[in-house]
């Protein structure tokens, strides 16, 4: 080292020496201020607590104790596998304040405008001041025309007004209602790069923070998760049913306000951050059923639809889609508004006879011989009709004027016969419906997103007709994933276990709190009657006259049950006859029921093989990510054929990502990356050209051209 630094050295410690003094003797300074106001001044003691609810009166009084609420960060959302599905973000406004821009004779600041704090303009130059506000109108406009629908006129305006005529103009603002349209802190560490926001001899510039929610994946279980809104405390879904958690305590400081000092007291108490919570959602198969629902919504036109999948042994909502119609007729698009998982808006249709057919195993020992009519020419009889007909004579294959076994009643999903089978077994309304209450099906369930009400079958009613239409599904409504939990006790083997979207709770220091899976019936019905009905779901798919044989040979062996219902119109108060909702609930793999899935469209004029379609389509894509042994590679002949183009799947992985993501789509390059543990930053619009890794957990998108 040479003398000269170590001189250099010793002046430098030497000056923060006395720097060190200065401040500790100004700090010494100030606590025997605050000893003095708070010890020994008179006027202290006559202090309003305005902290207290307090309020000042005499309007001589000089000193006032105020307190500042300190706000928590509120707690963040993560999938089952701790990727992130929403946290927080601030945005920015964008605020040219040209007051401060205004010539002032004698303020060297503003004897000209400043671009840089080295570039000049006079204000007598109007030709460049005029050059100046285009060509920042210019970077503008390109920099937010992807995000914003102004026009390169529009912020020529705004620039004219704030820098020629010297008024306080907001450039531009981020929306509370659209997601697209946020200056994030990129954005604003680009603005500063520019001529007079750069300046720093001048304020004019000034970016208002705002606090704003925000799910990286955009629509994925949108209306699961739910929104909060930090300006109204607007909130649902699992923002408003888990806010206690997320929404941490408010901390405050209080100052005592003395002759227009403010001198902060003691008992300063930090905010707590909210805790966050852990979903039950993975994210992979959450995209597979949103893609899947998306396609078929699309494909028919429906109002509206919803798919679950559930998780077998635990009952953990892996996945939720909820999406309705929006837009006009040829420009459909789909978009999550409403949880329809989770409540009343349909009939079950003929998914419900799976409950008709667990109360009648259940009292029936022997059901393979057959003996019941497959007709409707039996029900007649109990709505006064004439006795038997010439049924019994006609006993031709193709004539549904026949006896048959209840298995194929169940897979030809017969609703007369259906309902044969009840009349026969229970006596009456009531004794049928003990048998479904016995079963936990006519029970509300209490989830973590809010009670799910029982199915609005008139329990009471003593009508033939209502029985009869209950037995098949029609007449009531019942939430989907009601549906979806009993289906799922068969398949996990007759026990019940209750719908699960939070695991656990976390904060900084880790596990808070675990949620386990809570069992609501430890055997709905008895182990035979589970075996059979196991028996009569596969039969569906696999019997050569079962309504979902389409998928006889598809590799992902599973099994359920198929709806078809006519829609009701509560205008007209009839059924509309060439509008279905069309359902299926099942599980997979056969052998070993990994999942249950619930799948139902709403309005459309097709039958319930579309909803297979979609089950099916979401079945073997899970299997796919899950590589099971035995189903590692599907053949690309065995798979489902697709009207619709094929989603683009691209294998992605720690060794090829930096060539793979070239050429994608931000959003799904994004996607790719969260899956193998990178966050992303975007920059430019188009399609990824370039990508800079920033460290080892971020990751840059340039973006250009397609
Ligand atoms: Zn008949």
């Amino acid at each position: 080292m040479s003398e000269r630094k170590i001189g250099q050295n010793g002046s430098m410690k030497r000056r923060l020496l006395v720097i060190y003094l200065l401040t500790a003797a100004f700090g010494i300074a100030c606590m025997g201020r605050i000893v003095h106001l708070s010890q020994f001044s008179k006027e202290f003691k006559n202090c309003v607590d305005e902290s207290a609810g307090e309020v000042v009166v005499d309007s001589n009084c000089n000193c006032i104790i105020r307190e500042n609420k300190l706000t928590p960060l509120r707690g963040e959302i993560f999938d089952d596998m701790g990727r992130i599905l929403v946290s927080n973000n601030s945005v920015f406004d964008v605020v040219l304040d040209g007051r401060y821009l205004k010539y002032k004779p004698g303020n060297i600041k503003r004897d000209s405008l400043y671009l840089t704090d080295n570039e000049k303009i006079s204000w007598e130059d109007h030709a460049r001041l005029r050059e100046v506000v285009k060509s920042l109108a210019r970077e503008f406009y390109d920099h937010f025309s992807d995000r914003y629908p102004f026009s390169l006129d529009y912020y020529e305006r705004k620039f004219r007004e704030a820098i020629l005529n010297h008024k306080n103009v907001t450039i531009l603002s981020s929306k509370r209602s659209n997601p697209r349209q946020r200056v994030t802190s990129d954005d604003t560490s680009f603005i500063k790069s520019l001529p007079i926001f750069n300046s720093r001899k001048i304020k004019a510039a000034s970016f208002p923070v705002d606090l704003q929610r925000i799910m990286p994946y955009g629509e994925l279980a949108k209306r699961t998760l739910g929104t909060f809104d930090y300006s109204t405390n607007k909130k649902s879904g699992l923002e408003a049913s888990f806010d206690y958690v997320l929404a941490g305590d408010p901390g405050s400081r209080k100052y005592l306000l003395y002759r227009k000092i403010r001198v902060p007291i003691e008992g300063k108490i930090d905010p707590t951050d909210g805790q966050n919570i852990q979903t039950t959602i993975n994210l992979d198969i959450q995209y597979i059923v949103y893609q899947a629902l998306m396609d078929k919504l699309l494909e028919n036109n429906a109002q509206w639809g919803t798919a679950v999948v559930m998780e077998t042994k635990t009952g953990e909502i892996k996945a939720i889609t909820n999406l309705t119609r929006k837009g006009k007729e040829g420009n459909y698009y789909y978009t999550e508004q409403f949880n329809y998982a989770l409540r009343h808006e349909c009939e079950p249709g003929s998914t419900f006879k799976l409950a008709s057919l667990l109360a009648y195993l259940e009292k029936t020992p022997n059901d393979t011989t057959p003996t019941y009519l497959l007709c409707g020419c039996e029900i007649i009889n109990h709505f006064g009709g004439k006795k038997f007909q010439k049924c019994y004579d006609s006993d031709s294959q193709g004539s549904t004027h026949r006896l048959g076994t209840a298995a194929e009643i169940f897979q030809r999903s017969y609703n007369e016969a259906t309902a044969t089978l009840i009349f026969r077994t229970y006596p009456n309304f009531k004794s049928y419906l003990n048998e479904l209450r016995k079963m936990g099906i006519l029970d509300s369930i209490k989830t973590q997103l809010g009670t799910i009400p029982p199915p609005t079958i008139r329990q009471k009613a003593t009508d033939r007709r209502t029985y009869y239409s209950t037995t098949f599904g029609a007449g009531f409504n019942i939430a989907p994933i009601q549906t979806l939990t009993y289906y799922n006790a068969i398949a996990n083997n007759g026990k019940m276990v209750k719908p699960l979207f939070v695991k656990s709770i976390t904060d900084k220091d880790g596990i808070v709190k675990i949620y386990d899976t809570e069992v609501l019936h430890e055997q709905i019905c008895s182990p035979y009657t589970v075996e059979r009905a196991q028996k009569y779901l596969r039969s569906v798919v696999t019997s050569p006259v079962g309504t979902a044989r389409k998928y006889a040979k598809f590799p992902v062996e599973f099994a359920g049950k198929t709806g078809t219902r006519d829609i009701w119109d509560p205008e007209t108060k009839t059924y509309l006859k060439s509008r279905n909702s069309a359902s299926f609930c099942g599980y997979f793999p056969y052998d070993n029921p990994r999942y249950t899935v619930i799948v139902y469209l709403y309005n459309i004029t097709r039958m319930s093989g579309e909803a297979v379609d979609v089950f099916a389509n979401i079945a073997q894509q899970i299997m796919n990510i899950e590589n099971f042994a035995s189903l590692k590679e599907f053949p690309v002949s065995q798979r489902i054929p697709s009207e619709k183009k094929e989603i683009k799947k691209i294998e992605v992985n720690k060794e090829n990502w930096q060539t793979q993501l070239l050429g994608l789509d931000p959003s799904t390059a994004i996607f790719e990356l969260s899956r193998l543990g990178y966050s992303a930053k975007v920059e430019g619009k188009g399609i990824v050209k370039r990508i800079e890794k920033i460290n080892g957990k971020k990751v840059k998108l340039v973006l250009g051209a397609r």
